[in-house]
């Protein structure tokens, strides 16, 4: 099938764009890198009337530095991750991440924003960034605000993006020397999206402890209580019976094998972080 015919917006500017979004009334949609959009189009899942491409859009594509964080643009691409972010102090971790999605020609175009924007339960960035940390940076006409990545997403393919809003940028705080971080994803074959997946990070002299499991989850979700006992006695708190416990509790809906899976890749993100 192909998608039902559309105007074609190329915006300049993030100015541009949320006009151009505002003028359609809600008939239009942003495009990034079309990796999950154009399927959705030429399934005709959606009909908008006007695409409003952001991809170019030289603000939206830019990488910063500060001493306190990093500030990625929504349009950056996997791929660009994956090549850069190694290169950047303490983002290794992030290049790992990007290297696991779809594959190349995907991470070419495919980009953060996209993919959070999108939302899919099983998609690894809304994952690994509520588990970093991560601020998220939403422009709309009525401003700019921050949402922290781990409260963007509220359920399957649901965001905290308003009508005429448009995400802008990921800013990742910068850990300390003694972080630990780690993300494990189970999938059938390498780059497919997850079954299971999890992340940790522990970072002492922040006295900063996160534990998220994503899917099965239909968002990615925190083990406050795991996290907890990490902070406190670190390795003594890789009980298998707290583990299961804990993702039985937010994993209830998900078959025997899906929760096992997640378990398998909680013990091991943990394990990882705590050796
Ligand atoms: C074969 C294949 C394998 C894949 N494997 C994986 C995988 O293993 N792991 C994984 O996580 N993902 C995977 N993906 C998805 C991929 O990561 C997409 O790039 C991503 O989901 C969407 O990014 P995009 O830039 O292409 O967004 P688009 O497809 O352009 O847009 C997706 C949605 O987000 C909206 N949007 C885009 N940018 C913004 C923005 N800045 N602000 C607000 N809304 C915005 C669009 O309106 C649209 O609704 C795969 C995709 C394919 C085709």
């Amino acid at each position: 099938m192909k998608p039902v015919s559309f105007d074609y917006h190329r915006a300049r500017s993030v100015g541009e764009a949320l006009a151009a979004l505002e003028e359609a009334g809600g008939e239009a949609k942003l495009i990034a890198g079309g990796q999950s959009l154009g399927p959705m189009l030429n399934l005709r899942l959606v009909r908008p009337a006007r695409l409003v491409d952001i991809g170019a859009i030289e603000a939206l594509t830019r990488i910063d530095e500060t001493a306190t964080s990093v500030r990625v643009g929504a349009c950056v691409t996997h791929a660009r991750v994956e090549d850069e972010a190694c290169g950047i102090e303490g983002l290794l971790p992030l290049a790992r991440a990007a290297r696991g999605i779809g594959y190349r020609a995907v991470r070419n175009r495919g980009t953060l924003g996209g993919s959070l924007a999108h939302a899919d339960p099983a998609a690894d960035w809304p994952l690994v960034l509520a588990a970093w940390g991560a601020d998220l940076e939403i422009e709309g006409t009525a401003g700019t605000r921050r949402v922290a990545a781990d409260a963007f997403m509220s359920g399957a393919y649901v965001t905290a993006l308003g009508e005429n809003e448009l995400l802008a940028a990921i800013h990742l705080p910068r850990l300390s020397g003694q972080a630990r971080w780690a993300y494990r994803k189970f999938c059938r074959k390498p780059g497919e999206f997850a079954e299971a997946a999890a992340a940790v990070l522990f970072d002492p002299a922040r006295s900063v402890a996160r534990v998220f499991v994503g899917a099965p989850a239909d968002r990615p979700t925190s083990l406050p209580m795991l996290a907890g006992e990490i902070a406190r006695n670190g390795r003594a708190a890789l009980r298998d019976d707290l583990l299961a416990a804990s993702c039985e509790a937010v994993l209830a809906h998900a078959t025997p094998a899906r929760r096992q899976a997640c378990h398998t890749m909680l013990r091991r993100a943990l394990d990882e972080v705590l050796s």
